[in-house]
């Protein structure tokens, strides 16, 4: 039976979120009918809303959201039961292709079809406007919803004790910058690390490299209110960008530079930064997305005489089946401060308001509540 839910919709490149009410068909087989309890507002969807990435529109927006199945296609295999919490995933693993069974989910064969058809795994969407219309899901996700309906191969059981809010934003933010610390950095006890932008993916890096032991760790930002929250999470430094050239301040500080720096920022400008920072042999790491088509220039001597690296990672390179109930867990102990990334919370009608707010520096991570 199709239900009615309301929704923000992004119709036009540029135009404001509108609130409308559409029609979600049933899940599907291997889908799941899940009621939103919270949703982050994240650098992504600014970047669909305002053109500097594509999906097909209508959409409806959001990728960071966490709630509760409340339906249940049939032929789910995981175990999931109606009741259980779940974070969402914007990127599926089908568990299928090469590069699931290789151990790299988050570059699943599938992801690029789901992203690019704005449907579910089979390309298609479970939802409709008014008019009959079809509209589109962002990333398989599309939580600024009151439900959605999702492949199970894109949620994580979450436990009854992790608030909605945390799930929310463990799913996107907080995996894509704890999941570079462990994935892609590994044992960095006493290493120096960088990381530039103190966001929610760029705090989350910097607890997880806190965790792990690297000292120095120093935040790059240009906003003071951020980097004293990155004092608070675990940075034994900062560097504020408007004090003068971030580079030669940290060199000040780690003269040689660094052997790591977490790039979180996607901007050309710091990007090239992050490389001139590092000492011989070590790794720039991009977690931040660009605008597509958008490039850095490398000095080519600086790779070859001082064997600097320069790698991606997306979405922590994490596997999320095994990354988040680890992040739960550190979060429980402490390690992982987490409740210092949240910030405003607000309801559906209330987005417009959470979106401005991101684009005026706002501190710590926006939650829409769609049940509220
Ligand atoms: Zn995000
Ligand atoms: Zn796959």
């Amino acid at each position: 039976m199709n239900q009615r839910v309301k929704a923000a919709v992004l119709r036009e490149i540029g135009a404001p979120l509108g609130i409308e009410e559409i029609e979600l068909a049933d899940p599907g087989p291997g889908e799941l009918l899940v009621e939103i309890e919270a949703a982050g507002v994240c650098h992504s969807d600014l970047h669909y809303l305002q053109g500097g990435l594509r999906c097909p529109l209508p959409v409806v927006p959001g990728h960071e959201g966490a709630g509760r199945i409340v339906g249940m296609g049939p032929d789910v295999r995981e175990g999931f039961s109606i009741g259980d919490r779940v974070a969402l995933l914007w990127r599926p693993n089908c568990g299928r292709c090469a590069q699931c069974i290789a151990g790299r989910p988050i570059m699943c064969e599938l992801g690029p079809v789901q992203a690019q058809s704005g449907g579910l795994l089979d390309g298609t969407s479970r939802m409709r406007d008014s008019h009959g219309e079809t509209v589109h899901h962002l990333l398989g996700v599309s939580c600024f919803s009151e439900r959605v309906v999702v492949p199970e191969r894109s949620v994580v059981y979450v436990p009854d004790d992790i608030p909605p809010e945390i799930a929310a934003i463990a799913g996107c933010a907080v995996i894509t910058g704890v999941g570079a610390v462990r994935n892609v950095v590994g044992s960095c006890l006493g290493d120096a690390i960088v990381v530039i932008g103190a966001g929610g993916v760029g705090l989350s890096a910097l607890m997880g490299a806190a965790a792990a032991g690297a000292h120095p760790l120093i935040a790059v930002d240009v906003d003071e209110a951020k980097l004293s929250l990155a004092a608070r999470v675990g940075a034994t430094a900062t560097v504020d960008g408007r004090d003068g050239d971030a580079v030669e301040q940290v060199l000040a500080l780690v003269p040689g530079g660094v052997a790591w720096v977490i790039e979180a920022v996607g901007r050309p400008e710091t990007m090239a930064s992050a490389v001139s920072m590092l000492r011989p042999g070590g790794t720039a790491v991009a977690v931040g997305l660009g605008r597509v088509g958008q490039t850095f220039d490398v000095p080519i001597n600086e790779l070859v005489q001082r064997q600097k690296r320069v790698v991606g990672s997306l979405y922590g390179s994490s596997i999320p089946q095994l990354d988040l109930p680890r992040i739960f867990e550190l979060y429980r102990s402490g390690a992982l401060p987490l409740d210092l990334l949240l910030g405003e919370r607000y309801p559906l009608e209330r987005i417009g308001d959470a979106f401005e707010a991101l684009q005026h520096e706002s501190l710590g991570r926006s939650i829409v509540l769609p049940g509220a």
